[in-house]
């Protein structure tokens, strides 16, 4: 069944540059999305509409039945459904790895720190990080720090996942190990929509793959069919 309906979703910049253009998508759940298309295309700012990162002017967009406002104000619910991890970590330097992960647990979920502890030791073992629960974010590797944020995200219990270019900022070396976490997870049924180069991944793990040229939804189709035409 469907988990985001985003129909006609149109955005423009406060400086006027119309960046989606009528963007309609629905992922079931369970599905995975990669999303790719040129530099500039509009891919980050949609999915970034998902979770209420961005408002949108016209059209809808609707995760697990939550309709999220033009203005993105009712960002509380949503955000609990949807999890985020970006090109850069955004991990809080000053927290340790498991108080990273344990953050939104307690004071968003209102669990207890023990919970929350057990909670998240369990996401940094499947993650493969557990050993390091008690380093800080400047302590770890890129992948390793990205692998967190997959964790920290998962921590809030989302229905759906999202991926802004999780490994652009990575050394080639350790793209594996996070493309590796993601697969996993996709086999775990999440939903997920990937903003992603990984042309691998894509045909691997993706069951669509969505192509957005300058803020229009011009692809959506099977990676075999869209890797084979193309
Ligand atoms: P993609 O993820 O496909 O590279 P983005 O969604 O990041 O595309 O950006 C799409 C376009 O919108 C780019 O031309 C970018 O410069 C522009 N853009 C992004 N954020 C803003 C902003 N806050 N104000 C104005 N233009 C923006
Ligand atoms: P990415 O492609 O990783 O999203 P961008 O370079 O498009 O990165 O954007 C980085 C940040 O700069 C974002 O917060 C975006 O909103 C902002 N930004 C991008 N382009 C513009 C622009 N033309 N005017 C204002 N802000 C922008």
């Amino acid at each position: 069944q469907p988990i985001i309906v985003a129909k006609n979703v149109e955005k423009t910049y406060d400086n006027g540059f119309h960046v989606l253009k009528g963007v309609s998508l629905t992922v079931n759940k369970g599905e995975v999305v990669v999303l790719m298309g040129p530099s500039g295309s509009g891919k980050s700012t949609f999915i970034r509409t998902f979770n209420a990162l961005e408002p949108y002017q016209k059209g809808s967009i609707e995760i697990d039945g939550i309709l999220i406002a033009h203005d993105a104000k009712n960002i509380e619910l949503v955000r609990r459904e949807v999890g985020m991890v970006f090109q850069q970590f955004n991990l809080f330097p000053h927290l340790t790895i498991l108080g990273n992960v344990t953050l939104a647990p307690i004071h968003l979920r209102g669990m207890s720190k023990a919970d929350a502890e057990d909670l998240g030791m369990t996401l940094l073992k499947r993650v493969g990080i557990d050993h390091q629960a008690n380093k800080y974010p400047g302590q770890l590797s890129g992948g390793q720090q990205q692998r967190v944020a997959i964790a920290r995200a998962l921590a809030m219990k989302p229905k759906v996942m999202l991926f802004d270019e999780p490994t652009s900022a990575l050394d080639p070396e350790m793209v594996r190990e996070v493309l590796d976490v993601m697969r996993g997870l996709a086999e775990s049924g999440m939903t997920m929509v990937c903003v992603t180069h990984e042309v691998g991944f894509a045909r691997e793990v993706a069951d669509r793959v969505i192509f957005l040229a300058e803020g229009m939804l011009v692809e959506d189709t099977t990676p075999d069919k869209f890797f084979n035409n193309s």
